[in-house]
């Protein structure tokens, strides 16, 4: 594990202006870094990356052994992961993650406080990394009350840590609390956004997909299936009497009927990879990828079936004791002169073919 930078790490052999009369130098070096580290910490595309800058840019900059960002897990019980700049040439005590009382770290953490380790073998919590180190400054990365986690610098000198260089680090640790906070924040809206397209996606009620999910898959299929030269079958599925049934026996009961009912299609579906969804009211939708008109007539016929053994009985209906449906399948063979609209239009002139004959049956389109 070794990674040193040009400048960075032995204290003794580095370009540092360490004498009172290189003071204002000195400073201007530190607030030169500082900028840096500023604009590093608004470069990166992932956190990783933006951290891994920052400790490289100080490390490359300063006399530091070691310089490394420790970040803490959620819970704020265990160190989760460490990005380092330096030179680690001992074995470490364990595997990430480490319980957040482990070592100066830990100290640090519980603190709340930026910790000063002049002369590290005199400290008990110390965890040699590197056996040339003298001294080490850890910094809270903290941003309003959350903690995120250490930055931790080691310096093969007793007296690099001067109070200019830890204010200097204190700024550094408020940089990094800032770009971590944006990363999480933006990783939290990222997830939201995920969350809210599937939602966007799927039907409140029944939870399959939704007519806006289909109207984007039927258009991706249909370019596909053009592409590949292939069929694509579709089933429109109206649920029969379906007025009537609210009317008789209510909404809630409707409501527990469609559920079931989509349910069914969803199961019946999945055996033949077909995308199901909620077209409209009491109407579904199977898009059948591969499939020709026979494909679609054969599906369609069992979920009648499977739809009349769940007897879901229906006091009011002219066609039969239970809940039944009716179905109007197409197919096509996708072509430039057509678009995918059409392949609903024939499925529900099918549909209505079907009422039309009695309900309660599958018509495939002429
Ligand atoms: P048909 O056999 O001709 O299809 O007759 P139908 O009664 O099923 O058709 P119609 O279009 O007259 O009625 C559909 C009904 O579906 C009317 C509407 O109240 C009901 N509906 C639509 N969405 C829902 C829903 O989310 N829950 C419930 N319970 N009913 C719904
Ligand atoms: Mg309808
Ligand atoms: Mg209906």
């Amino acid at each position: 594990m070794t990674q040193t930078g040009e400048n960075g790490g032995d204290a003794a052999n580095h370009p540092f202006l360490w004498s009172e009369r290189a003071a204002p130098a000195r400073r201007a070096m530190l607030t030169e870094i500082l900028a840096q580290v500023s604009m590093e910490a608004l470069q990166g595309d992932t956190l990783d990356a933006v951290l891994q800058r920052i400790v490289d840019c100080v490390g490359r900059s300063l006399p530091v052994a070691i310089a490394s960002i420790i970040l803490l897990n959620d819970a704020r019980t265990h160190f989760i992961q460490e990005v380092w700049f330096g030179t680690i040439d001992l074995e470490l005590p364990a595997e990430l993650p480490w319980p957040v009382e482990l070592g100066v770290a830990g100290r640090c953490v519980q603190s709340g406080v930026a910790v000063l380790i002049s002369d590290v073998d005199a400290d008990p919590d110390y965890i040699p990394g590197n056996r040339a180190v003298r001294s080490e400054y850890l910094v809270p990365i903290l941003h309003r009350a959350r903690l995120h986690g250490v930055l931790n610098l080691e310096s093969t000198s007793a007296d690099f840590f001067t109070p200019d260089v830890c204010a200097t680090f204190d700024a550094i640790a408020a940089q990094i609390a800032g770009a971590v906070h944006l990363a999480r924040v933006v990783a939290e809206l990222e997830l939201a956004n995920r969350k809210l397209e599937r939602l966007s996606m799927s039907d409140g009620l029944t939870g399959i997909a939704n007519r806006r999910c289909f109207d984007r898959q039927l258009e991706e299929q249909w370019q596909r299936h053009l592409r590949e030269d292939q069929s694509l079958a579709l089933l429109l599925v109206d649920v029969d009497c379906f007025k009537a049934l609210n009317d008789v026996r209510g909404h809630v009961f409707g409501d527990e009927c469609l559920r079931a009912l989509a349910g069914l299609c969803a199961e019946v579906g999945d055996s033949v990879h077909a995308l199901v969804a909620r077209y409209g009211g009491e109407e579904f939708v199977l898009l059948l990828p591969g499939a020709g008109l026979q494909d679609g007539q054969r599906l369609a016929e069992h979920l009648c079936r499977r739809v009349g053994q769940l007897a879901i009985a229906h006091p009011d209906s002219p066609v039969a004791a239970y809940v039944t449906i009716s179905i109007g399948v197409s197919a096509a063979q996708p072509d430039d002169r057509r678009s995918s609209w059409s392949l609903v239009v024939a499925a529900d002139h099918a549909l209505y073919a079907a009422k039309a004959a009695g309900r309660n049956r599958v018509m495939v389109q002429v």
